[in-house]
């Protein structure tokens, strides 16, 4: 990036793909001026219709679906299988609201006697939304799709390396038939943000990205005293108890921490094991780990692509030297893969101690970080002993890690299965990784003026 231009490279290759300039202010007023206007039509249109005009845009990301996952591939690096079940998982996702959605809406009783008091769900009219590109459509459609439904106008900032994933997304939603306003895109530089934030027209923000853009974008949301939720990073942990099915508990640790190339908020990357199953469990989830298929994100065939940019490669080489330096093992990897492309081959370290860094900081790569627990107390002391709480697994004994479950300091408890998200239920952390939910009748909540009409 240069400071008047954002630029998009293809990671498997080095090429860049294209180049633009950043907003200018007036294309900034412009584009609240439209999302503010539209706010006024898309919120006072009826839910029906607003639940219509969701099953409409599912369809047209059915039609684009090739183009969309290819795209995706194209700009971030994403083994195409994968991106086509990004797509899917979209579609999915519009479907579900689109069914259940009016219901959540709906005005609710309260417990004043006689139906005096009940409760409405209003729109709040113009969200401001910071986004990433490790899912380049789902982590933009799981905000906006809960957020227009309940009537709101949704203003997207993606992430600069992902324009024509944006581009495609504004495109389906004027496919779809939504006024002109209710879904725009945007190429804003961070001060581009900060006057979107300010702007008294925009009525709230919701930021899915590092820890670092929650503290400079809560800050400035806070000091316009404006409602945000962040979902920011994550450093799971993955609980392997003694009592696990090791190769169940194998095959989910391999697909939890490598799917998306390891960059997933959500994805296990710190392995806790208990003492008595730890050598069997590393040596399969080795083995299993060096069956990846590691090359071209195009094909069919592959499990790990490149990593979606070159300093984020650096950066992630820089904390594995660091663990290691720090006294940890490399068992497998441990380097980047020499070529054009943006590779990193899969790695597995263990003998990882809470002091290092690849135990304190977020490892945003294909990188799995092996811990040994003493009994399954010291494994719930471990898992807690991090600054982030977005999700965590457990396999195991189902009583034992039901029981684990209330003591883990985080949003979500997966046992025996990876953690992932899913419209029906909600998505969030807790600490450093954030505050605010996503997803099912939380999610919807968090953007609405949750009004009390009072009959007296
Ligand atoms: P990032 O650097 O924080 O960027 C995310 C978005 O925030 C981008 O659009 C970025 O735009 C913007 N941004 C960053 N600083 C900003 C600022 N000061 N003002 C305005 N905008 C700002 O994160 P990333 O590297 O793209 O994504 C990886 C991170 O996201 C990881 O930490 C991951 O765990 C987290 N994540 C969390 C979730 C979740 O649901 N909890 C989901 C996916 C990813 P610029 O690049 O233009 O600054």
């Amino acid at each position: 990036n240069s400071n008047s231009q954002t630029c998009a490279i293809n990671p498997a290759t080095g090429e860049v793909l294209s180049s633009r300039p950043y907003a200018s202010q007036a294309l900034i007023e412009q584009a609240i001026t439209r999302a503010a206007s539209a706010s006024k039509v898309w919120g006072n249109t009826p839910l029906t219709q607003r639940a219509a005009a969701i099953t409409r845009l599912a369809s047209v990301l059915e039609s684009q679906a090739q183009t969309l996952a290819q795209t995706i591939t194209r700009e971030m690096g994403k083994p195409i299988r994968q991106s086509r079940a990004e797509v899917a998982k979209c579609i999915n996702l519009c479907h579900w609201y689109a069914e259940h959605g009016p219901g959540m809406l709906e005005n609710q009783p309260t417990q004043v006697p006689g139906q005096q008091a009940e409760i409405a769900f209003r729109p709040l009219g113009v969200i401001l939304a910071v986004m990433p590109w490790n899912f380049p459509l789902w982590q933009v459609l799981r905000g906006a799709v809960p957020m227009l439904i309940a009537g709101n106008t949704y203003l997207l900032k993606h992430a600069p390396n992902v324009p024509a994933s944006a581009g495609l997304l504004a495109q389906a939603f004027i496919d779809a038939d939504f006024p002109v306003g209710a879904f725009a895109e945007i190429n804003a530089s961070n001060d581009g943000v900060s006057t979107l934030i300010a702007d008294q027209r925009v009525a709230a923000v919701a930021l899915t990205g590092s820890a670092r853009a929650g503290e400079a974008i809560g800050a400035q949301a806070g000091k316009a005293l404006k409602k945000c939720v962040l979902e920011l990073g994550g450093s799971d942990p993955f609980i392997v108890l003694n009592s696990a099915n090791l190769d169940d508990a194998v095959s989910a640790g391999v697909a939890g921490r490598f799917q998306n190339t390891g960059q997933v908020c959500a994805a296990a990357k710190r392995f806790i094991v208990e003492a008595g199953i730890a050598e069997a469990f590393i040596e399969k989830f080795v083995a299993a780990t060096r069956n990846l298929v590691v090359g071209n994100p195009e094909d069919e065939q592959t499990d790990i692509g490149p990593m979606a940019r070159f300093d984020l490669r650096d950066e992630l080489h820089r904390q594995v030297e660091n663990t290691l330096s720090q006294g940890a093992t490399c068992v497998l990897g441990g380097e980047k893969l020499p070529g054009e492309g943006n590779y990193y081959a899969p790695t597995v370290l263990t003998g990882v101690t809470p002091e290092m860094t690849a135990f304190q900081e977020e490892m945003f790569g294909p990188v799995a970080a092996v811990t040994i627990a003493r009994d399954a107390e010291h494994a719930l002391e471990l898992a807690n002993l991090s600054q982030y709480g977005l999700s965590a697994t457990i396999y195991g004994d189902e009583h034992q890690a039901l029981q684990m479950a209330g003591k883990l300091e985080c949003g979500g408890v997966f046992i025996n299965g990876y953690s992932a998200s899913d419209p029906r239920v909600p998505f969030g952390g807790v600490k450093r990784s954030g505050f605010g939910r996503e997803l099912s009748h939380f999610g919807l909540y968090e953007f609405c003026n949750i009004q009390t009409v009072w009959k007296n």
